[in-house]
């Protein structure tokens, strides 16, 4: 093994990347990345002492390998917990903010009288909601859609108002479609051993893991920052940005890696980190069906807008870290961080920085609207929603085109199918949110594994 070619420097390209630097320096390693900068959807801009995150703006610290990756990269002292304010989630009901209570943790109560208070649930809703402990655990081993699973353990209402907000937001999914056991794997895991989420989840406060463990935590300085410590720690790598992979040549190694640009370059190993339908575009000689396989993963896009105001533009302070807005609402926002109540730092004295996300599976057109009409329907909602007055300062728009991959249905049984072609082409590895898990924390695990097997 000398020579290991990255292709992607997302955060999953670079954790791989920083683990063969630290573990294995003696291979040659280099780094194909298509944009002019590192990062892939991490994107940190700065503009008028606001600061704004184009894509992830914070991960939730609780899985233990991410967090050892933070302390390499030196960035552990750095990271900054969001706000602990009371109250932190509302979602939109009939035109209005309605608290969601923070005793809900995935979207699912842990404590049953905090339910019974909520003003987001009707009280039908509220009792079907109360009757989750005795509803019974599924036997039918089929994949289960979140849309389904939600109605059967809580109901319709509680699936309408929170589940397809809530949890198919995080994945700007249609939650019909979306696969529960691949999405929320610990939803899923809960079931099976607990019988009832609620259950499952007073246990986790009795052991005080819960509360701790969905705190969301950022950089201080900005996503970015962690971007520019990871490039900080690559020893000697050979990084190319602005360097696109045009194809592999190649069904065993040594492989040829073609670039769009530039000379052809020789790899034994190969971690593709790129999303699935780049990969399957790269492989396309090498493994055909193991391109089609990549190309059943769906992605859809979304867009991040932001409007900077003054805090007298609003008619009543905002209250949390934001809102969602369920799909029966009828409006083109589907969320909205209150990215100065999230975070400080975020915005100056007096101003306030509001960042909605639009599009994803259940409004895919909106994405192609020019950003003038994207910025005045936000405006324009937020004014009914947030009573937002006259213009922002100034606002922009960040677009992800087919930059989320979509775990629909059968996604592990894919995934599977995906790994065992994999396994027959010696010194390929696949990594990357496209295949099991889409957090930051989970993206830097696939890559350090990712780093391991390529340099077996
Ligand atoms: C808008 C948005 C908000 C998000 N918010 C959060 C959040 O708050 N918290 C959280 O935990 N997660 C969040 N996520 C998810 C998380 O950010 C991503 O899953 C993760 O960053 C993906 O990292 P990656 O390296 O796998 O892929 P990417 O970041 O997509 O990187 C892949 C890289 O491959 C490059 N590439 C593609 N084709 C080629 C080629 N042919 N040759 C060379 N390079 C190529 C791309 O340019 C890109 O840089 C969000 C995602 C998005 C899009």
């Amino acid at each position: 093994m000398n020579r290991v070619v990255i292709i992607g420097g997302g955060i999953t390209g670079l954790a791989a990347a920083h683990t063969l630097a630290r573990t294995r320096p003696e291979i040659a390693v280099t780094l194909l990345e298509a944009r002019d900068r590192l990062g892939g959807v991490i994107l940190t801009e700065e503009e008028d002492a606001f600061l704004l995150e184009g894509g992830p703006d914070s991960f939730l610290a609780r899985k233990q390998e991410a967090n050892d990756f933070w302390r390499e990269v030196g960035v552990e002292g750095d990271l900054l917990p969001a706000q602990d304010i009371h109250g932190r989630v509302r979602i939109l009901r009939d035109g209005r903010l309605r608290l969601l209570p923070d005793s809900f943790n995935l979207g699912m109560p842990s404590d049953v009288r905090s339910v019974l208070a909520a003003s987001l649930i009707s009280i039908p809703g509220k009792l079907r909601l109360a009757l989750e402990r005795f509803v019974p655990r599924r036997r039918d081993p089929s994949d289960e859609s979140l849309a389904d699973f939600f109605r059967r353990r809580l109901g319709r209402e509680a699936y309408e108002r929170i589940g397809e907000p809530l949890l198919g937001g995080i994945h700007a999914a249609d939650a019909e479609r979306l696969s529960l056991s691949a999405a929320f794997p610990d939803l899923y895991a809960m079931e099976g051993e607990h019988g009832s989420i609620t259950r499952a989840l007073k246990a986790r406060r009795i052991s005080n893991e819960g509360e701790r463990g969905l705190r969301f935590v950022t950089h201080r300085g900005g996503m970015g920052k962690i971007v520019q410590a990871i490039e900080s720690h690559l020893g000697g790598i050979e990084v190319r940005t602005g360097v696109a992979c045009k194809e592999i040549q190649g069904k065993a190694p040594p492989f040829r890696v073609i670039p769009e640009n530039g000379d052809a370059l020789e790899a034994d190993a190969l971690i593709i980190a790129t999303p699935a339908h780049a990969a399957a575009r790269i492989l396309k000689e090498t493994c055909p069906p193991l391109c089609s396989l990549l190309n059943q993963i769906a992605y859809v896009s979304t867009a991040a807008v932001y409007l900077a105001c003054h805090e007298k533009a609003l008619k009543r302070p905002l209250e949390g870290y934001g809102f969602l807005v369920p799909r029966t609402e009828g409006k083109t926002i589907n969320a909205c961080t209150f990215v100065s109540n999230k975070f400080i730092g975020r915005a100056p004295e007096d101003r306030i920085l509001l960042r909605a996300f639009v599009g994803g599976a259940l409004d895919p057109d909106v994405i192609q609207w020019p950003g003038e009409r994207l910025v005045r329907r936000v405006r324009d909602e937020l004014k009914e929603i947030v009573g937002l007055e006259g213009e922002p300062i100034w606002s922009r728009v960040y677009r992800w085109e087919n930059a989320l991959p979509q775990y629909n249905l059968g996604h592990r049984d894919r995934v599977h199918a995906i790994d065992k072609l994999v396994k027959g082409i010696p010194g390929l590895v696949l990594a990357g949110a496209a295949y099991k898990g889409t957090g930051i924390p989970d993206c830097i695990i696939s890559g350090r594994l990712a780093a391991k097997r390529a340099s077996r």
